[in-house]
């Protein structure tokens, strides 16, 4: 078996993973990424964050050009070229990821492609594409593996309409009744996408409300926003789901679940991501994974093995690009010898659907669990001058979340046209540790959609005087 060396050897090229070698090179250290396609990016260039950005994007023209009617404009029904949206997609992703093999190669960072699995606590063996095998020898090695859509014993994943994300991201038809199952970002996003292309979407949660873990006052908002798009079939389970030649048919049980059975021509499964840490061969090393496939680190990203990192989704939530960019950075640091710690302050959360839902720091149900002292401040865009302008005004919120005795910013969240945008100033707001006076006193333009922020601290502060 051919053999090779090096200083750091990085497996998997997601955000995480490439993160971590560009800065290993960056140091100094000699790098090579094992990443079993031929384009880096991970799942979040090339089937996750950015086709399905680029088809959100699409789906909001969309949107936008039927919200215009209000207001005069009218523009006939749109026609839909499926195959043209999906080159669309794919043209999005094509130039970022040949932009990080342009940064890759300007970096010496050498890309094998191939499946890397542990030999012992400094080799891999590689199965290259051609079926070949590469021992790497590695000093130091990051393991940003990544994550896969969960699959369930009871469903017929094998069934092509039944899809993950993936399949939905190929837009390779749009189905008349398409169901979702679970309620959470990336579900609602392809909802939000079909739904707007033409499909008429179920969605079934076991719970009482969309996208668990987001505070109820945001997620009403958004919810009686969506009432024309989704079928939301809250308290239902699905309890079987048998494919036959004209459709997927599903049988659910539950307090709001229909009392037949219903025929889909498709049905995306988003129940949420697995780790992969059960398939790197890491049985063969003292690296600690558990059931579920998440690798245990400390805060330098180390696992039990000194010389072995993780980050990204294969350590766990948030299982966020961001999160896995900054892991990647701090665990390449630590292997050149820097003293540093993955401690944040906030990890910002964004849903991109319509509207958008954005969050950092607390919601007020971690407060609650945290048993801090909070006071919310909330600001309707119903009194903002933009939103009105721009007709976003029933369906946006901005909520900051304060500690009611040192008046510090603990969280925020927002709900509404842009919100993702929008949120920068809560995150750099919570990282520098500011108060309500702070983010008061700061001179927001008018009229934006920012200055809710603002607002909602003055709120707080008490020295609101007018409205924008
Ligand atoms: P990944 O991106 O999962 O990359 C892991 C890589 O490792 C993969 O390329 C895989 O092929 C490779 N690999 C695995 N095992 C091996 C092996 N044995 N040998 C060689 N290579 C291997 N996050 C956001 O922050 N914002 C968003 O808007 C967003 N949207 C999303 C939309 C969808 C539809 C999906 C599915 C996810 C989305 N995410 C989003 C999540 C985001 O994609 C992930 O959090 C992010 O990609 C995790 O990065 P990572 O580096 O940990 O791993």
């Amino acid at each position: 078996m051919n053999e090779v060396k090096t200083q750091v050897l990085v497996i998997g090229a997601g955000p995480g993973g490439y993160s971590a070698a560009f800065r290993c090179a960056d140091l100094g250290l000699e790098t090579i990424i094992v990443e079993r396609y031929s384009t880096l990016g991970g799942v979040c260039l090339n089937v996750g964050c950015i086709p399905s950005k680029a088809l959100l994007h699409v789906a909001k023209v969309v949107e936008e050009a039927k919200h215009i009617e209000k207001a005069g404009i009218f523009y006939e029904n749109p026609k839909i070229d499926i195959k043209k949206i999906a080159e669309y997609k794919s043209g999005v992703v094509k130039k970022l990821t040949g932009g990080l093999d342009a940064m890759a190669k300007m970096r010496k960072v050498k890309h094998i492609q191939g499946v890397a699995k542990f030999l012992d606590e400094n080799s891999v063996e590689v199965e290259l594409i051609n079926g070949e095998k590469t021992k790497v020898i590695f000093e130091n090695c990051i393991i940003a593996a990544g994550s896969q859509s969960t699959k369930m014993p009871f469903i017929p994943h094998e069934d092509p309409r039944i899809w993950d994300s993936t399949d939905a991201l190929e837009v390779k038809e749009v189905p008349k009744k398409l169901l979702i199952l679970g309620g959470g970002i990336i579900g609602l996003e392809m909802g939000t996408v079909y739904s707007t292309l033409g499909s008429q979407v179920d969605v079934a949660i076991r719970g009482e409300q969309l996208m668990t873990g987001t505070d109820k006052d945001i997620i009403n908002i958004y919810t009686k926003a969506n009432k024309d798009r989704f079928n939301i079939m809250s308290k239902t389970q699905t309890q079987s789901i048998i494919p036959k030649q004209d459709g997927i048919y599903v049988e659910f049980k539950g307090e709001n679940a229909p009392k037949d059975g219903v025929l889909y021509d498709a049905v995306l499964v988003a129940l949420g991501r697995s780790a992969n840490g059960n398939k790197l061969g890491l049985e063969n090393t003292n690296v600690e994974v558990d059931e579920s496939g998440l690798i245990k680190v400390d805060n330098q990203l180390r696992t039990k093995v000194p010389n072995i990192f993780a980050i990204g989704d294969i350590i766990g939530q948030p299982m966020l690009a961001h999160k896995a960019v900054h892991e990647g950075h701090v665990a390449a640091e630590v292997i050149a010898g820097h003293k540093v710690y993955f401690e944040p302050k906030q990890i910002p959360s964004i849903a991109y659907t319509f509207p958008e839902i954005a969050s950092a720091g607390m919601s007020e149900i971690d407060a609650k669990k945290a048993g801090i002292d909070y006071e919310v401040s909330s600001f309707s865009w119903n009194a903002s001058g933009r939103a009105l302008a721009s007709d976003v005004a029933s369906t946006g919120m901005t909520k900051l979340i304060f500690d009611k005795n040192t008046k510090q910013l603990i969280g925020g969240a927002i709900v509404g046209e842009n919100a993702g945008e929008l949120l920068g100033e809560i995150s750099l707001a919570l990282e520098m540790d500011c108060d309500a006076e702070d983010i008061a006193l700061t001179i927001h333009a008018h009229p934006t959609l920012h200055e809710s922020i603002g607002m909602a601290a003055e709120i707080f502060e008490g020295t609101i005087t007018d409205l924008p």
